[in-house]
């Protein structure tokens, strides 16, 4: 893949992080292979990337694994009428 197919841009292979979410939990996946378009940021992964990610995401509840926590918030504006 050379070109982003959603807005023509050039597009490079990188390693990333990707996040998931599998039975209410955030998963994120490291480096991962994907090709990101250097224009839009889209990222476009291979069908065997893609499933591999899905098997990693359903194994993820298993322990041993290093967690972080995310603050969550609801969106409220500070100037309210
Ligand atoms: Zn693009």
């Amino acid at each position: 893949m050379i070109e982003c197919p959603a807005c023509g841009g050039k597009v490079t292979q990188k390693k990333v992080d990707v996040e998931r979410w599998w039975h209410g939990r955030l998963v994120i996946i490291e480096g991962v292979p994907a090709h990101v378009c250097q224009q839009c940021g889209e990222m476009y992964f291979n069908g065997d990337v893609a499933s591999e990610m899905e098997k990693i995401k359903r194994a993820a509840t298993v322990s041993g694994e290093r967690f972080i926590q995310v603050p969550v918030r609801p969106y409220r504006p500070a100037h309210q009428a």
